[in-house]
C-alpha cells in the first residue's frame, strides 16, 4: 500500500476539514473554502463535492486545494498531522537489493513516467468531457474514475520525477509488483481508439 492509499483509508474529508478548522454541520455540509461561500455548500464525507462551484476530490486533493501544496506534498502533511508512517520512508531503510536487475532503475523509472503521463492526460480528458452538468445528474464512470485516480497519478508521478532515489526506486518496484503498470497500459491500449477525437 502506498502512501496515498494509507491515507485514504486513514482519514476522510470531513475529518481533514474539521482538523483544518473547518465548521462541518451534522448533515456534514460546510462552506466551501475555495470559492466566496455564505451559506454550507459543499457536502463532506470520504471526499468533497461543492454544489457552488462544482470542486471535487478526494481527502488528498482537499488538502492539497486548500494549503496549495502539491498532491505529495499534501500527502505528506495528512500523514504527519494525522501520526500515519508512510510506508516510503519504511521502505527507504530497507537494505538494498545487490543483484543488478536486467533494466538499471532509471530506465524503470522513465518507462513508469511515461505510461503515467499517458494516464495522467487520458483522465484529464475524461475528466473534462463528462462533468456532470448538475449536482442531481448521473455521474459518468469516466468522470468519477479520473477524480478518484488523478490526485494518486500525479502523487505517482512527481514521486518518480522529484524525489529521493530510495522513493523513486520504491515508486517504480510498487507500481511492477502488482501489475499497475501494465494494467495501466492496457487501458490506455483499450481508449487510444475511442478517445482519439476527444483530444484533438
Ligand atoms: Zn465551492
Amino acid at each position: 500500500m502506498n502512501l496515498f492509499s494509507q491515507i485514504k483509508a486513514a482519514v476522510t474529508t470531513r475529518q481533514a476539514a474539521e482538523y483544518y478548522g473547518l465548521k462541518v454541520s451534522r448533515n456534514g455540509m460546510t462552506c466551501c473554502p475555495f470559492h466566496q461561500d455564505k451559506h454550507p455548500s459543499m457536502k463532506v464525507d470520504e471526499r468533497y463535492y461543492c454544489f457552488g462551484c462544482h470542486q471535487t476530490g478526494d481527502v488528498i486533493d482537499f488538502v492539497s486545494r486548500l494549503f496549495s501544496l502539491t498532491p505529495y506534498q499534501a500527502a505528506r502533511k495528512l500523514a504527519e498531522d494525522f501520526g500515519l508512517h508512510p510506508s516510503p520512508s519504511n521502505a527507504a531503510a530497507l537494505p538494498v537489493p545487490t543483484r543488478q536487475p536486467a533494466e538499471s532503475a532509471r530506465e524503470q523509472e522513465k518507462r513508469c513516467v511515461s505510461v503515467l503521463t499517458a494516464y495522467e492526460q487520458l483522465l484529464k480528458n475524461w475528466k473534462a468531457c463528462y462533468t456532470p452538468l448538475n449536482p442531481e445528474a448521473d455521474w459518468d464512470a469516466r468522470y468519477i474514475t479520473a477524480c478518484a485516480l488523478l490526485p494518486q497519478i500525479s502523487y505517482m508521478l512527481e514521486c518518480l520525477t522529484s524525489a529521493d532515489a530510495a522513493e523513486r526506486a520504491w515508486m517504480a518496484d510498487e507500481l511492477q509488483h502488482d501489475q499497475t503498470l501494465e494494467k495501466i497500459s492496457r487501458i490506455l491500449t483499450d481508449h487510444a481508439v475511442d478517445d482519439a477525437g476527444m483530444a484533438a
